[in-house]
């Protein structure tokens, strides 16, 4: 195992057992809840957002300790990018747990390329991208909560 393997696994677990922007936010102006029924990964998202510039993230919610991390990393990496922004990084991030691409996501996502194991592990691409779903949802101003089904 290379030490870029074990400096990302650490990464993982450290934001699964401590997520940050762990709480609920009273000036969200999206609020969404997500679900991941084939693993029971379950949160709920407070994005705020002001003219086109997500101005922070929190979350609240359970699950296993990808869906946790993955939502923890995410926070960290969208606060203060435009809604653009985001929604161009939620493409490459999907793009690097579901296909085969030879990008490089180390240099194109930073910390997030830490999660890019998962594309081995096809039943927990669903855990990895439950955060970001929602938060396109919540950004869109819906309020029906999502699920991975
Ligand atoms: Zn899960």
């Amino acid at each position: 195992m290379s030490d870029l393997t074990e400096l990302y696994q650490a990464l993982i677990i450290d934001h699964g057992r401590h997520p940050r922007n762990f709480c609920v936010s009273d000036h969200a102006n999206c609020v969404l809840e997500g679900f991941n029924p084939l693993c029971g990964d379950r949160l709920t998202l407070y994005v705020t957002e002001k003219n086109n510039v997500i101005e922070g993230i929190t979350f609240k919610g359970e699950g296993c300790a990808i869906s946790m991390a993955s939502a923890s990393m995410m926070t960290e990496a969208l606060s203060g990018k435009t809604v653009a922004e985001a929604q161009e990084i939620f493409k490459l991030f999907h793009e690097m747990v579901t296909e085969d691409s030879d990008k490089d996501f180390e240099a194109l996502l930073g910390k997030l390329s830490a999660l890019s194991g998962v594309t081995k592990y096809p039943a927990r691409v669903k855990c990895a991208t439950l955060s970001w779903h929602t938060l396109v949802a919540a950004l869109a101003h819906s309020d029906k909560p999502v699920s991975t089904e």
